[in-house]
């Protein structure tokens, strides 16, 4: 079967409603899914927001004054419009840094001011920073980093600008002889929020139970669509880090709807709505050599003793394990399975790399995201615009111009369309893009999602046969240059590919693209459909 290729924007044929779609990165069958897993906070349990990172931010505020944090951060009031998921925070400087894959600075923020020019170029002198696995900079990439990039923020603010006995220095600030670097505030914000999150001491689980209704979305369509993909004859099974106790009470929450999954269906409990159940999963540790799978005892909530070695038996739920063992009792294989989670890292680029599970990306924020992008379309527009006069400037030029081009203004206007586009998503602009270059956080999601969609509930718009197909990822060189056009023979390099001398004229019937750059898709078709 031969297609041609097709440009991204002409691939838009899915009809249903914009924020009920998922989208595709690598073409996946839903056919041949045996089991569907789900993630618990943030996938199943979407917390409602800025209610849940208020919360967050003033339990962690409250707990760094108990550490002897200054009072004045008590009065401060968590801001949604300015954090974006997906930033670094670099502990020499106290900046926060919002980068493309490479590591080439998109923005810079030092407390609530952003950094810019010869400032910049000072800290960063290529404006580039070597982050991975470099202790230096933490990765904000969950929706837990939300309150966390905020609080940071505030406290470096707060030293550096409102505590007129402070003196800030380029890694700290100084008061006489207490030096308090911008390290080790980093580490007393992680540590002040890690301490909120643990399931016997912290008080953020507690706090959220005694107002479910404020801080959790009670979704009919979470126990629809656990029930119908059972019906489809597929199994499910729940992978969560929380603890057995706050699990049982946000699923029986969640799962608690009078009228039952269906017209017609008996309310279901939620644990008859998965044949496997892990708590304390301890992911990303999990994809990788995991902790001692035990059983858990559900009248005390406590831990069997020893390692778990027997058969799964339905309707009892364990704890920890690994992704290995764990796929053992289902009786899996990595491309049998569909995992669905929110945490890039924990969730979708480990169960990807380590297990070769197939993998669906939730992100809340692309409701705000696809707004931008249809309400302001104007805007891209004008950076196409720009584009163009870019390229006029240069039109008809060789190695023999002497002249310099005059492009300031160009630059100047591209410059403020992006930052007037960035402010539509949010001070720190979208988790996607700044103007027309990805993030970090997209580039993960590109490589390591197959799929992605603003909820995981989005599966219900879609049959359990459905075969989703990737668009084409176009490369620059196909992306720029117009199909009619590259039937004309361009010169002598270009038909140097090795082995293969094209003249211009049809090529010889074997090979694999044919008549204009026709290319025979079956092969990443079939390669869907067995995968
Ligand atoms: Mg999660």
């Amino acid at each position: 079967m031969k297609r041609s290729i097709v440009t991204q924007e002409s691939m838009s044929v899915d009809t249903r409603q914009v924020a009920e779609r998922i989208f595709v990165n690598r073409s996946l069958s839903l056919e041949n899914i045996k089991f569907f897993g789900f993630d618990m906070d943030y996938t199943l349990a979407v917390y409602k927001s800025p209610a849940y990172e208020e919360l967050q931010f003033s339990l962690t505020i409250d707990k760094l004054i108990e550490q002897g944090y200054p009072e004045e951060l008590k009065g401060i009031k968590y801001d949604p419009t300015f954090p974006v998921r997906g930033l670094l925070f670099d502990k020499l400087y106290g900046n926060l840094l919002k980068v493309d894959a490479y590591g080439n600075i998109l923005s810079c923020i030092h407390g609530y001011e952003f950094v810019y020019g010869e400032e910049l170029r000072q800290y960063y002198p290529n404006k580039f920073v070597q982050f991975e696995k470099q202790p230096r900079f933490g990765i904000l990439n969950t929706l837990f980093s939300l309150p966390e990039i905020y609080i940071l923020a505030t406290v470096v603010d707060l030293f550096d600008n409102k505590l007129t006995d402070f003196v800030k220095q380029k890694d700290g600030v100084r008061k006489g002889d207490v030096f308090i670097s911008y390290k080790s505030i980093g580490q007393d914000v992680r540590m002040a929020m890690d301490s909120l999150h643990k399931s016997a001491t912290g008080s953020l689980k507690p706090k959220t139970m005694e107002d479910p209704d404020k801080y959790i979305a009670k979704d009919p369509r979470i126990p629809k669509l656990l029930y119908r993909i059972k019906k489809a004859g597929r199994k499910t099974f729940l992978v969560t880090n929380s603890g057995y106790k706050y699990t049982k009470q946000v699923m029986t929450y969640l799962c608690d709807i009078p009228e039952g999954p269906e017209p017609g269906v008996p309310k279901v409990q939620w644990k008859d709505l998965f044949d496997l159940i892990v708590v304390d999963a301890k992911k990303p540790l999990f994809f990788e050599e995991g902790t001692a799978l035990r059983q858990v005892d559900e009248k005390t909530g406590s831990l069997r003793i020893g390692h778990y070695t027997g058969k799964h038996e339905k309707g009892h739920v364990y704890s920890g394990g690994n992704s290995e063992v764990f796929s053992e009792i289902l009786g899996a294989e990595g491309k049998d399975i569909l995992y669905v989670g929110d945490h890039i890292f924990g969730d979708i680029l480990k169960s990807k790399k380590q297990q070769g599970w197939r993998t669906y990306l939730v992100v809340p924020e692309l409701v705000q995201e696809l707004d931008v992008w249809t309400e302001k379309r104007d805007m891209f527009d004008r950076i196409k615009d720009l584009q163009t006069e870019l390229s006029e400037k240069y039109k008809d030029l060789d190695s023999n111009t002497t002249d310099k081009i005059d492009i300031t203004h160009i630059r100047k206007n591209i410059k403020e369309v992006v930052h007037e586009m960035e402010m539509c998503y949010g001070q720190l602009g979208s988790l996607f893009r700044s103007g027309s270059r990805q993030t970090f956080f997209a580039s993960q999601s590109l490589r390591f999602a197959d799929l992605y969609a603003t909820s995981c509930v989005n599966l219900l718009y879609y049959p359990f046969s459905y075969l989703f197909r990737a668009p084409s990822q176009l490369m620059p060189h196909e992306s720029t240059v117009e199909h009619e056009k590259t039937t004309k023979r361009y010169g002598p390099i270009e038909n140097a590919r090795r082995g293969v001398t094209y003249d211009g004229n049809e090529p010889p019937s074997k090979t694999p693209c044919v008549e204009n750059h026709e290319c025979d898709e079956s092969e990443e078709e079939d390669e869907a459909l067995t995968n």
